[in-house]
């Protein structure tokens, strides 16, 4: 494979994708240790930092007014609004990347996801599904991050996530973390890049 700067830069975009509480942070998390070749994009948000979380690094933490002008300004690649809360992708960031070469991974909602599909036809899309409806479910409500309502909206949302599957080029099952994170890397092609590497 040729690693020249113009070598179809887009194809190594890769989406992944699936209903909250599937475990996408974990899958990644591990996804980063194991291949740090693998560009993750830090999406801008105007939801609440969890205490778990560093700006700067799960997200860019902003408000409704700086996200507005991120939008105004063409600067987002895609953005959603999720559970009350903005999300979005910062462009420059994804494209930089990108032109290097470098695969690239964004961690988006269903609603991003498909103007991702429509921007970039020849983006890979990627679905995290559960092992099953009643284990996710599990998960979301047992979370005890988020207020009952929140919890309600999450487990509605979920639910019409789960009806996109089809939508996508590949089902991973997020039956064993470490297990579906190199399913995810094979899927990126990263290892056989990092090797040239
Ligand atoms: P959370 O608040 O649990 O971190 O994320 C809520 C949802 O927002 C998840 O489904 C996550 O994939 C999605 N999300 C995170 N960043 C972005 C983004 O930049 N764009 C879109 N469309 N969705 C995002």
């Amino acid at each position: 494979m040729s690693m020249d700067d113009d070598a179809q830069p887009a194809a190594r975009l890769t989406v992944l994708s699936g209903p909250s509480g599937v475990g996408k942070d974990s899958v990644i998390e591990f996804v980063r240790l194991r291949s740090p070749w693998i560009k993750l994009s830090v999406s801008v948000t105007t939801r609440k930092k969890r205490d778990y979380e560093t700006d700067g690094e799960h997200y860019h933490f902003v408000t409704r007014s700086e996200f507005q002008r991120l939008v105004d300004g063409g600067q987002l690649l895609e953005w959603a609004e999720f559970a009350g809360n903005l999300y979005g992708t910062p462009r420059a960031q994804v494209e930089g990347w990108l032109h290097q070469g470098r695969p690239v991974l964004l961690k988006i909602d269903l609603q991003g996801a498909r103007q991702v599909r429509a921007a970039m036809p020849e983006a890979q899309l990627v679905f995290l599904a559960p092992p099953s409806v009643e284990e996710l479910h599990r998960r979301l409500v047992g979370r005890g991050t988020d207020d009952e309502e929140t919890i309600k909206r999450r487990l509605a949302h979920a639910d019409e996530e789960l009806a996109a599957e089809s939508e996508f080029d590949h089902t991973v099952v997020n039956d064993f973390v470490e297990r579906a994170a190199d399913e995810l890397v094979g899927l990126l092609g990263s290892l056989y890049l990092a090797h040239e590497h």
